[in-house]
């Protein structure tokens, strides 16, 4: 049966199994030719027979490099590094999905619900950092999937590769909307005060109720505040990033939520437009219908406005805040409250000219 949208259901998944996850269904990736949904096989059973909620699946990830290179123009940085692949936090609207199909997932539930943990990347990077030629600058965290999701407290790849950073005196940005970003304030206050590290903390909404069903495994908003906070009395140069601004959704809280920030420390601000590459439309459609039907059509109108009339504009200098009228509306709006708050548009530069080169085993005892 066809939705709203005219799209096939078949791979919706139960609002029981689905609790605490963000997209309402498992829908194929575009390498895949066959849907898997649990069904409903006609037996009668009690509650007790009910399947279980999905749980998480955590997977070693074999990498041999973590080092992602890339030459986007509009990308502040050239390399980072996601120690995970898949995002528990499950915010409906990633751009990062998408990169689950190329693993023969989907990019809904699969993406929040398997993750792949890269357990060797700190002793890769030591290696990769000690590469003939390397020349060093800012290395970004967060870039693609969150270094603080739930999976970090137990795994700690993100801590093992902030020391290996720390350690060779290397430069480094994260973004995160994970408030266990603050368990690692010894080794951002130190990098921070050196000019070598500064984080932004990504912020939606105000709103719990809305932040709760978007991003329902993030950190919570207040959390996230708090989080600026105590970076900020850490001496850790911290800045906000409104990521996404949700037109007809969000796009009213802007000033509340720089507001909010400035108060709580942040330094600098930015913005990126609601995005939505591949499969990531689909999976927004669906949560649209499921959560403000009334408002649905006017929300994807809004969208393709703030795109030149596309869904997903993915050209460089537009992909990220769009273009026309409500572009500039929002950019001018983001820019007075910069302003009036006295909020930078971009972080500090972070210093290169501290980094050491690991030294090779054994070199050591070359010096004896
Ligand atoms: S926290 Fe970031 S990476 Fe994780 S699901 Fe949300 S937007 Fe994607």
């Amino acid at each position: 049966m066809g939705d709203l949208f005219g799209m096939d259901d078949a791979a919706r998944v139960a609002p029981g199994l689905r609790r605490g996850r963000g997209a309402v269904s498992n829908r194929v990736g575009r390498y895949e030719r066959e849907t898997r949904a649990p069904v409903d096989d006609g037996w009668e059973g009690d509650e007790d027979d009910a399947p279980p909620p999905l749980r998480t699946r955590l997977i070693p990830d074999a990498s041999r490099s973590v080092i992602a290179r890339n030459a986007s123009p509009d990308l502040p940085f050239d390399r980072s590094i996601n120690p995970y692949r898949g995002c528990e936090h499950g915010c409906v609207y990633c751009f990062a999905r998408p990169t689950h199909a190329h693993l023969g997932m989907s990019p809904g539930l699969d993406f929040e619900t398997r993750i792949l943990v890269k357990r060797g990347a700190p002793r890769l990077l030591e290696g990769e950092l000690r590469r003939r030629g390397y020349a060093v600058a800012p290395i970004a965290m967060g870039a693609n999937t969150d270094p603080y999701q739930p999976a970090e407290r137990e795994e700690r790849v993100t801590r093992g590769i902030l020391e290996v950073l720390q350690a060779h005196r290397h430069p480094l940005s994260i973004v995160t909307k994970g408030a266990l970003v603050t368990r690692d304030l010894d080794i951002f206050g130190e990098m921070g005060r050196a000019g070598l590290a500064q984080v932004a903390v990504s912020l939606t909404s105000l709103d719990n109720r809305l932040s709760r069903s978007v991003e329902p495994r993030a950190a919570s908003p207040q959390a996230r505040l708090r989080a600026i906070a105590a970076l900020s009395r850490a001496g850790v140069p911290v800045g906000v990033m409104l990521a996404p601004v949700i037109p007809a959704v969000t796009d009213h809280e802007i000033e509340r939520l720089l507001e909010a920030a400035a108060r709580a420390g942040a330094k600098w601000a930015g913005w990126i437009g609601l995005r939505l590459p591949a499969e990531v439309e689909g999976i927004f459609r669906e949560w649209l219908e499921a959560e403000m039907p009334d408002r649905a059509a006017r929300v994807m109108g809004r969208v393709a406005e703030l795109h030149g009339g596309k869904v997903y504009d993915g050209a460089f200098g537009r992909r990220m805040t769009g273009q026309g009228v409500w572009s500039a509306l929002l950019r001018r709006r983001v820019e007075t409250a910069r302003k009036r708050l006295g909020l930078a548009s971009r972080p500090p530069e972070l210093r290169r000219d501290l980094f050491r080169v690991p030294p090779r085993p054994g070199d050591q005892l070359d010096l004896f």
